[in-house]
């Protein structure tokens, strides 16, 4: 890693995107504090599992650091808040939202895993942002319980009439994300169930993916593209697929210089999920020898392991 200066501990990036193309990320939150334990999460498994909305960390300090980010002046298509945990969580993500757009005229875009939106404070925070992509899942209580394992208190009608309501009140984009787990809902009958609550949620678009990047979990596959095709037939002509294959990542005109501390901002990624050395090539503008040497010295440091993973090979952070 490099040592010129200290990476920024809460935005991120620009990372690609296989949904926003550049993303600069922001992280609302201590890591992996999520009201979720997600079979597939590419963090690991979840430290801090809560319902409690509180200020994690405070919107004055994430838009200082994002002020300070977007001045470096790489070209980025957003900025998403996502990061190592569920934003929602975080009472203040109103106020960040609202700062990030007079800070930027990019959309402010918030990646949420969707089970908070029955909440009215939660709801008011989301309002100021140009795209929610929320998750859905699970439409059984027994899929939920496996596939996400929520905190306690957290029954799936709840999140579903949640996401319901918000599509009534929310005037911008709804980017439904549904990951299909090889095994835990992809059966006939759970994607019967989830074309109809669909149809009651009544996204912008549905995007169908599959965990395709490495989780720490074993027994935890993508379904192969041919089914995936299948399914996003049978949902319907709002649903797409966001396989590695459809990947919208695309270079920014040639405006972007590369980061200050390539070590720094690289590792900053990678503990944040596992990426290829193409997506870091994409992502920071390295060349790909550039990208392989940072990537490998990680690995011969050990703060770093490369996992195999559908063909590629992931670089994540050693934890
Ligand atoms: S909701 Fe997201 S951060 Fe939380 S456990 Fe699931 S995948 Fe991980």
């Amino acid at each position: 890693m490099g040592t010129k200066r200290e990476p920024p501990r809460l935005v991120f990036g620009p990372v690609p995107s296989r949904r926003l193309g550049y993303s600069l990320g922001v992280d609302a939150l201590p890591f992996k504090t999520c009201d979720l334990d997600c079979v597939y999460c590419q963090l690991g498994g979840t430290t801090l599992k809560t319902l409690e909305r509180k200020p994690y960390v405070k919107s004055g300090v994430v838009l200082k650091e994002l002020a300070a980010a977007l001045k470096g002046g790489r070209g980025i298509d957003c900025v998403t808040f996502s990061g190592s945990g569920e934003p929602t969580l975080n009472t203040e993500l109103g106020a960040m939202i609202r700062g990030a757009k007079k800070l930027t005229a990019v959309p402010v875009v918030v990646i949420t895993n969707g089970t908070l939106l029955w909440d009215k404070g939660v709801v008011a925070d989301l309002m100021a942002a140009d795209a929610v992509l929320p998750s859905l899942d699970a439409v059984t209580e027994g899929v939920f319980e496996e596939l996400n394992r929520p905190a306690r208190g957290l029954p799936l009608s709840k999140v579903i009439e949640g996401l319901v309501g918000f599509r009534q009140v929310y005037p911008g984009k709804i980017w439904l994300e549904v990951m299909i787990v090889k095994g835990f809902n992809d059966s006939p009958a759970h994607l019967r169930r989830l074309k109809e609550r669909i149809g009651r949620i009544r996204p912008d678009r549905v995007d169908i993916n599959s965990p395709v990047r490495p989780s720490d979990e074993a027994g935890v596959s993508p379904v192969p593209e041919a089914r995936l095709a299948e399914i996003q037939a049978f949902l319907g002509p709002g649903a797409r697929l966001v396989g590695p294959s459809k990947t919208t990542v695309r270079p920014a005109g040639g405006t972007r210089p590369g980061p200050a501390d390539p070590g720094a901002e690289v590792f900053e990624t990678i503990s944040r999920r596992p990426v290829t050395a193409a997506d870091v090539c994409r992502s920071f503008g390295l060349h790909r020898a550039e990208a392989a040497k940072l990537l490998a010295g990680f690995v011969a440091a050990g703060s770093a392991e490369a996992v195999r993973r559908s063909g590629k090979t992931y670089y994540r952070r050693r934890r």
